[in-house]
């Protein structure tokens, strides 16, 4: 049975993506980013671990959308994949957080990790960097992480 380590589901975010939001944080993140927000999600140990219908149904919340964040969603790409695969199918809008850019992750060519891109409509992408930190962003730490529209990405 496919499971992922996921160290909490929140529903009502307002700060993590537009609109209201239930964010999915995964646990494990190989980044280590200096002065990062959630140092305690690094250890993917410091999760438990989760079938993937059992993370669809703890997410699934008529007045929410959804958000992948973390930790690094993109470390468990197989299972995280499959989730968004099935909240796609309730017509749920999919913001992810990864720590990688869009490049470097086109780059890898990872099977998992760009089906998972697929089913994202927008991501946040990029390390935190302490020397670019913004307080005044919305939805992002630094300067140098990116809100990514996918849609409009595919297209261009
Ligand atoms: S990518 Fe995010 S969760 Fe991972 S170390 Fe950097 S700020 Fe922390």
């Amino acid at each position: 049975m496919e499971t992922a380590h996921i160290l909490s589901i929140y529903h009502d975010s307002v700060v993590d993506g537009e609109g209201l939001r239930t964010v999915i944080f995964f646990a494990g993140c190989p980044h280590h980013c200096q002065g990062c927000h959630n140092p305690s999600s690094w250890n993917k140990r410091n999760g438990h671990e989760m079938t993937i219908e059992q993370i669809v149904q703890q997410s699934l919340n008529p007045l929410t959308n959804i958000t992948f964040s973390g930790g690094e969603p993109f470390d468990q790409a197989r299972t995280a994949a499959k989730v968004a695969q099935q909240l796609k199918t309730y017509g749920k809008n999919i913001w992810a957080y990864t720590g990688w850019t869009l490049e470097e992750l086109l780059e890898s060519q990872h099977p998992d990790q760009l089906e998972l891109l697929n089913y994202v409509d927008v991501l946040v992408d990029g390390r935190f960097k302490i020397e670019e930190r913004d307080i005044a962003l919305s939805f992002r730490g630094s300067r140098n992480q990116r809100i990514i529209d996918m849609k409009q990405y595919r297209y261009q």
